[in-house]
């Protein structure tokens, strides 16, 4: 028989740092890094893209039953597709963003996403982030960690990264949509973003990504089956 694939579990609020320091993990062990976030995105940016409101059940369902999600690893890199338009790029927005919070509090959709990310993390070694991955997707995962930072820092982080685009967004926008997604996703009924009783609480307010990354590999390397 195979042997059994190793499964982390990210799981954190928005702009914890959870999408970059899961990629330099998954670089340093080889492991597939799945960014779950990216299939609540593609269904909002549908539902968006249909002129429907993503925070509206009799709008979202209806969907469920015509798309199709995949995602596909090109080159280590995650990309993710609907209806077998390639949506990777388009899903970054800050409209999207919100909408996927709403999405993603509809326990349909949920259900309807919960099998391909358990499927991935059979077949896989995986490094896998979300918000609810350590509790409900993936509640064996070998080592799950629990990453956050304050609201402050993590608006801070993602003005960085937006600044010199167009259109960028400021410093207090970004603040206050990180509060609303934090509200939203610690508050909705199903599968909340909490941190798991086994998860490892890491705080990266204060430490580098570099710094991130080691701490968690080093917990990996850990591991009994490493
Ligand atoms: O991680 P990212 O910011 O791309 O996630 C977008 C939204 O998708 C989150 O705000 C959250 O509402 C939802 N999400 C979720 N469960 C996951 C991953 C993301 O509810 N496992």
């Amino acid at each position: 028989m195979d042997k059994k694939k190793i499964n982390i579990a990210i799981d954190g609020p928005a702009g914890a740092g959870k999408s970059t320091i899961a990629k330099g993990i998954s670089k340093k062990l080889g492991f597939i890094y799945v960014d779950t976030g990216a299939l609540y995105r593609a269904i909002a940016y549908y539902v968006l893209k249909k002129g429907k409101d993503p925070s509206l059940e009799s709008d979202v369902e209806p969907f469920l039953s015509k798309i199709a999600v995949e995602l596909k690893f090109i080159d280590g890199e995650q990309r993710v597709f609907v209806n077998d338009e390639d949506v990777s790029d388009k899903i970054r927005t800050p409209e999207v963003s919100m909408g996927s919070s709403a999405v993603s509090a509809i326990p349909k959709v949920r259900e309807f996403l919960f099998e391909l990310q358990r499927k991935i993390a059979r077949e896989n070694d995986v490094i896998m982030d979300g918000r609810d991955i350590g509790t409900v997707v993936l509640p064996n995962a070998d080592l799950k960690i629990f990453l956050t930072a304050t609201p402050e820092e993590r608006a801070r982080r993602r003005y960085n990264e937006l600044k010199d685009k167009e259109n960028s967004p400021t410093y207090e926008k970004i603040l206050a949509d990180i509060k609303i997604r934090d509200y939203n996703d610690s508050n909705r009924a199903v599968a909340p973003l909490k941190q798991a009783d086994d998860a490892i609480l890491l705080d990266t307010t204060d430490l580098s990504l570099e710094d991130s990354i080691n701490k968690v590999v080093e917990l990996v390397k850990k591991l009994p089956n490493q």
